[in-house]
């Protein structure tokens, strides 16, 4: 599990004060290689999802790989015109009145939650010569476990499903002549066997206006980089698509993008022990880590093993005083000690983007590991990240 990268990037890093997040250039490369090789066999456009990332300084490299990125608004859309270019495309549940104009600025594809925000917005849309889309439900819930991520959910207020669109009179006449596309997004870290079966859902329910749009844009959560997707089913389901339909078609991974590309690196503060071993680190899940309490899930430490598993079983806590800021139990070779470096893996995506200073916690600084070993300090951050948002 990464443990000779890991071991590199502690050796490159080495000087600098901890904690903070390192990207790897020549594990981002070698993600970014799949995708463009993808996108190329399978006739497709492939976008940045900015929410899962938005390290903007590896923009100009991702930007030699991938066709543009996808937004979540106002700011993400700026972002992604001004530090990316490329095609921009924005999705939003809703968008404010007051930000519109601005948004359309920055866009070139346009998508909407729901019939109603097509009619409040669609003909500006068209005026300002941008791309409309709207986003589907296809009621096809393929994965289980984590209901937060799950769009299809009942009672979901993600995109519009077929009744919505039965409701809203007379689709054909009112609503279709605004779009150019089709947006879905149901998957979340999935393999392509779950977009063929949403496909095969969305095609039954909303296939008859396919052939009537320009685009279909299927989304995030197509876990493309990892070690077992199913990368040939993806090409032949995006080829079937443009054929039978004579769409192009676009996808927007977030994830995917820096899958197991970027690292933590923390240090042990004081040990203790309450019936069991435990570390209290520089790092915290709920400040540094987020998904970590939310999704919830155990991120991988390299070179530890499972609780009870090596001989040194330790928790792994923050420094904060939410009693539940606990990373997880791991075991070691060795006891841990204070001074002594951790490296969690997978630490690049959803990260940087959601963190916070909770408690007053510093932000963790993100540092660029390059091709050559040299480790740059991209941002640090002080006080002034804490008391600038108070
Ligand atoms: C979250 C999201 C993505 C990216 O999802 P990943 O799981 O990070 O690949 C793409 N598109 C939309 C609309 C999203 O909400």
């Amino acid at each position: 599990m990464q443990e000779r990268e890991a071991a590199g990037v502690l050796r490159d890093t080495a000087a600098i004060r901890t904690p903070f997040y390192v990207v790897d250039e020549t594990l981002l490369k070698k993600n970014l290689e799949i995708l463009k090789d993808t996108a190329e066999r399978a006739g497709c456009r492939i976008l940045l999802a900015q929410k899962a990332f938005s390290m903007y300084s590896v923009y100009p490299l991702i930007r030699q790989y991938l066709s543009g990125t996808a937004a979540s608004g106002l700011y993400e859309a700026r972002l992604g015109k001004t530090e990316f270019g490329g095609e921009t495309h924005v999705f939003s549940a809703a968008y404010r009145p007051d930000e519109f104009d601005e948004i359309l600025n920055y866009a070139d594809h346009i998508v909407f939650n729901t019939p109603g925000q097509v009619l409040k917005y669609g003909e500006k849309v068209k005026k300002a010569g941008k791309q409309a889309g709207l986003r589907l439900n296809p009621e096809c819930s393929t994965q289980e476990g984590h209901a937060i991520y799950d769009p299809c959910a009942p009672g979901s207020r993600m995109g519009t499903t077929l009744s919505m669109l039965s409701e809203a009179g007379n689709f054909e006449e009112t609503i279709l002549p605004y779009l150019n596309g089709f947006h879905m997004h149901t998957l979340c870290e999935q393999n392509s066997d779950d977009l063929e079966t949403t496909l095969r859902a969305a095609e039954e329910k909303f296939g008859a206006w396919f052939s009537k749009v320009k685009w279909l844009n299927l989304g995030g959560g197509h876990h493309i980089t990892r070690e077992d997707y199913d990368r040939e089913r993806l090409i032949r389901l995006v080829c079937g698509l443009r054929e039978k339909y004579g769409v192009e078609v676009y996808l927007e991974p977030g994830e995917a993008v820096v899958l197991n590309a970027g690292f933590l690196v923390t240090s042990v503060l004081e040990t203790m022990e309450n019936g069991m071993q435990i570390a209290i680190l520089d790092t915290s899940a709920a400040c540094h880590m987020p998904d970590v309490l939310e999704m919830p899930y155990r991120p991988p430490l390299i070179g530890a093993g499972e609780a009870g598993e090596k001989p040194y079983t330790f928790r792994l806590g923050g420094p904060t005083c939410l009693s539940g800021d606990c990373i997880g139990d791991y075991s070691f070779e060795a006891p841990l000690k204070e001074g002594g470096r951790l490296v969690f893996g997978d630490m690049a995506l959803y990260t940087m983007v959601k963190n916070n200073t909770f408690n007053g916690m510093p932000l963790p600084s993100i540092v660029y590991r390059h091709e050559d070993g040299t480790a740059e300090v991209v941002r640090a951050f002080g006080y002034e990240n804490f008391v600038g948002r108070l």
